[in-house]
């Protein structure tokens, strides 16, 4: 499997946890774009949402979660964004489902 982030979950890839559980793992992003950046990735290889059926609702949801437990633990009480990056026009450059968190600073909108 050549997957980074696949390689990330089972540690054959340095990186720096942040939560983890049976069904996730949450790292820091090599290149932040916020104080707060981090990757919430599922076990599982999933390539993108757009890979996801009626049977991953839960895991979908349980991401989702995953990252507002941790914007709580990060104390991001003035807001905070969860993006899913899927496919080429949405900038997905990882081919492994994540959600980022993105926090700690005002975040424009429109996305570029
Ligand atoms: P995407 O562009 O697919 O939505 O997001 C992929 C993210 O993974 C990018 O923000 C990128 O900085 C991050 N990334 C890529 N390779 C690595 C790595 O080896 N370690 C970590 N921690 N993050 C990575
Ligand atoms: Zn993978």
């Amino acid at each position: 499997m050549s997957c980074v982030f696949c390689k990330i979950i089972d540690g054959t890839i340095p990186s720096t946890a942040v939560y983890r559980d049976d069904e996730c793992y949450a790292f820091t992003d090599i290149h932040p774009q916020a104080p707060v950046h981090v990757l919430i990735a599922p076990r599982q290889h999933i390539v993108s949402l757009a890979e996801t059926d009626a049977d991953d609702k839960e895991l979908l949801g349980h991401l989702i979660w995953a990252a507002t437990e941790i914007a709580r633990t990060k104390g991001l009480s003035r807001g905070y964004r969860v993006v899913l990056n899927t496919g080429p026009d949405g900038g997905q450059t990882v081919d492994h489902l994540h959600v980022h968190l993105l926090g700690d600073r005002p975040l424009g909108w429109p996305p570029g």
